[in-house]
């Protein structure tokens, strides 16, 4: 395979408290913490560990959103990315960016990158869509390999087992593909400094949607954001014959 390209997606930490705005219109982004997405680092991992065994030539990442997501594209090229592609869209439209841009973008890069496989994360943690993978494979006519658990590269393509309810499913798909990373499919390697510090020389390219000829305008508006409803404080019971009589009796625990 000559070429992957990988998506990395900028999103508030996981280990951070998610605060709703007062306008109850989004959720407090300034000054909170942002990394790469967990399941993108698996992707990135993935990337890097077929160009190790010879299987993948260029590993191209991609970020879409504001200045800032550059930083992700850093940490990718730092865990062995060659090179970067942001496409520069505003805080503003970041914030209504859907997976069905995103999509398009990816696809349109696949192609005028030629790409042989596209690898994305199973799901952002920010918005916990899950689509991107599947769209953009829909949008270049493309297999896909979704919830990935092991890929195994054959001389017909790839041999992908997929993480499903209740157990797991082995199917092969051709290349070109698009496939999404599940939790257990690496562990992800830490960028070392040494690594920091060669990847500020690694290429990073910006665009814009437009150039790619991707409209972003938003197609859903978001009415509220609400926080989840608070926990009920429980209540301690002295034994089992206790708790099952209070559960007979219907009450709450
Ligand atoms: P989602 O469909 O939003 O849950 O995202 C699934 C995957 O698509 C993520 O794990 C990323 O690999 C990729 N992706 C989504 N949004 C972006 C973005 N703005 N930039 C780069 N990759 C993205």
């Amino acid at each position: 395979m000559a070429r992957v390209l990988v998506g990395v997606k900028r999103v508030i930490d996981y280990a951070v408290k998610v605060r709703v705005k007062p306008e109850k219109n989004g959720v407090v982004t300034q000054g909170v913490k942002h990394s790469m997405n967990p399941f993108d680092e698996i992707a990135v991992e993935e990337a890097v560990k077929l160009k190790e065994k010879k299987l993948a030539g260029e590993i191209i990442a991609v970020s879409v959103g504001p200045a800032q997501s550059q930083e992700v594209i850093r940490t990718a090229l730092a865990m062995g990315a060659d090179r970067g592609v942001h496409v520069e869209v505003s805080a503003a439209e970041y914030e209504l960016l859907q997976p069905v841009h995103v999509s398009k973008i990816l696809a349109k890069l696949a192609l005028d990158e030629k790409a042989d496989l596209v690898i994305l994360g199973k799901q952002a943690i920010d918005d916990d869509a899950n689509q991107t993978a599947q769209m953009t494979a829909a949008v270049l006519d493309w297999p896909q390999g979704t919830f990935c658990n092991k890929v195994e590269k054959t001389d017909a393509g790839l041999t992908i087992v997929r993480e499903i309810d209740g157990g797991l499913e082995t199917i092969k798909t051709k290349i070109p593909a698009v496939l999404s990373a599940d939790l257990r499919l690496n562990t992800p390697r830490y960028a070392t400094l040494p690594n920091i510090m060669k990847a500020k020389k690694k290429p990073l390219k910006k665009v814009t949607p437009k150039d790619l000829g991707v409209d972003t305008s938003p197609r859903i508006e978001v009415i509220s954001v609400e926080d989840p409803p608070v926990r009920q404080a429980g209540a301690t019971v002295a034994d089992v014959d206790a708790l099952v009589a209070k559960l007979k009796a219907g009450g709450h625990i």
